[in-house]
């Protein structure tokens, strides 16, 4: 305030504004970016997580990078969003990367497999293990560039209509559930259904499906799941540690500036549960 009060002591006020931006922000190119979620904005930890990726790309370029989030089915379908990052019609998504294994079993790489890493081996894996280049090499068919960006940690069962006594109360179940995971439970005569999270819940309430797993009890609580399912059931062995990617669109990850790249790169904070 004391330098503004000087200067337009000295009758320079055209130069205000463009003394109290700094140099940086000035040479910086203002980019417009739009993000499909695969989730729905009830849930405050998966959506959020892109939220504070656009939030700190926004508060680290002076607002010149600017992020716009939408949620699963505003712009883009919960399992569209990979096909639209592919053909650039949106710059980036936020996603589970195992929706997508009907694709190519790989993408289930970055996200979780049967009996596989949890967390922090998942982290070790990607960052330190040699993942990252193995699934960037993957992503190139795709014109993606993946970044891990959240983890939910190791998951529930999921809600059931009805109480399993047996392994043979799988059989002809129609079943929610996430990724690779339902190929192996199909061996059991489940019948695996794949629904974006925000549609879960009516499918269950309906009698369309007679279980589902979606995260743990924080997620589940917020879609309401235990109000039509009474019989919880753990460990979701399919899901250990579940990576959440951040999917770029190759070309419009070339057009960045150095800088928002690396800003982008870091405005995620790596997991370490
Ligand atoms: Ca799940």
């Amino acid at each position: 305030m004391q330098r503004r009060s000087f200067l337009k002591k000295a009758g320079a006020g055209a130069a205000i504004g463009a003394l109290a931006a700094p140099a940086y922000a000035q040479g910086a190119p203002e980019v417009k970016w739009r993000l499909a979620s695969s989730f729905p904005k009830s849930l405050d930890t998966l959506y959020g997580a892109a939220e504070v990726i656009s939030k700190r790309v926004a508060a680290a370029t002076n607002n010149k990078f600017q992020i716009q989030n939408f949620a699963a089915g505003e712009i883009v379908p919960a399992f569209g969003v990979v096909d639209a990052v592919q053909n650039g019609t949106v710059e980036c998504c936020h996603t589970a990367p195992y929706y997508f294994f009907g694709k190519d079993p790989t993408f289930a790489f970055s996200c979780a497999i049967p009996f596989g890493m949890n967390c922090r081996q998942q982290n070790a894996w990607m960052y330190h293990g040699g993942g990252m280049q193995l699934m960037r090499e993957f992503y190139k068919q795709y014109n993606i560039i993946n970044f891990p960006a959240g983890n939910t940690g190791a998951q529930m069962g999921g809600f059931f209509r009805k109480e399993l006594k047996t392994v043979n109360d799988m059989k002809g179940l129609k079943m929610r559930i996430g990724g690779f995971a339902g190929v192996v439970l199909q061996k059991l005569g489940l019948v695996p259904q794949q629904i974006p999270g925000g549609d879960i819940y009516p499918a269950l309430e309906k009698g369309t499906i007679d279980a589902a797993e979606w995260v743990g009890p924080y997620d589940d609580e917020k879609l309401g799941l235990y109000k039509v399912a009474k019989y919880y059931y753990y460990p979701g062995w399919w899901e250990g540690g579940p990576e959440i990617d951040l999917f770029v669109n190759q070309k419009a990850w070339d057009a960045l500036p150095k800088d928002y790249q690396a800003i982008l790169e870091a405005a995620y904070p790596m997991p370490s549960g």
